[in-house]
């Protein structure tokens, strides 16, 4: 895939027509409304788009993109590398009575004259696709560390040292002890 930038812009028939594909990369900072979404600007996104003409003359997109950014871990709220990948196929359409009459498996685009904004494309893929809430891996997680861990399993109690488990049974009501 093309390590160039995503064109911002297309024109959406003579791209149909062609049956043209375009793809490149962007930066989160690229796309304002998801940077937002994110824990830092660090990341890239890879984005291809290919045009076409179904047999009802529409003006066909299917959007694929991968994006590899970083978002808050909602456990321990320190930041946690996620790869969001969205995939979908949209209509091009001018109007919302268009949009209205589109078959149910295809989402509309709705652009004006004949210049389709494929940033902002790929940013509204992006924002359905990310999960509304992350959490690292629970051995990855800082949360645990702060003291929810499991002791670990002690096998071999070395007798010269006083073992702190002991300790902490000899403190609790009802020991024997
Ligand atoms: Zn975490």
């Amino acid at each position: 895939m093309s390590t160039e930038p995503l064109p911002s812009t297309l024109d959406v028939r003579k791209a149909a027509v062609r049956s043209a594909t375009v793809g490149g990369v962007l930066k989160p900072q690229d796309l304002p409304r998801f940077r937002a979404l994110l824990a830092g600007g660090d990341g890239i996104i890879r984005a291809e788009l290919a045009f076409s003409r179904d047999e009802e003359n529409r003006y066909l997109v299917r959007v694929a993109v991968n994006a590899d950014v970083t978002v808050t871990c909602q456990r321990c709220l320190e930041a946690m590398p996620i790869e969001v990948h969205a995939e979908n196929t949209l209509a091009v359409v001018w109007t919302d009575e268009q949009a209205a009459q589109l078959p149910r498996q295809l989402d509309p685009l709705i652009v004006s004259g004949e210049i389709c904004q494929l940033w902002e494309l790929v940013e509204e893929e992006l924002i359905l696709s990310l999960p509304a809430f992350s959490y690292h891996e629970t051995e990855d997680c800082k949360r645990k560390l702060a003291g929810f861990a499991e002791p670990a399993p002690q096998m071999a109690v070395d007798e010269g040292r006083p073992n702190p488990f002991d300790v902490l049974a000899q403190l609790k009501p009802g020991s024997k002890y």
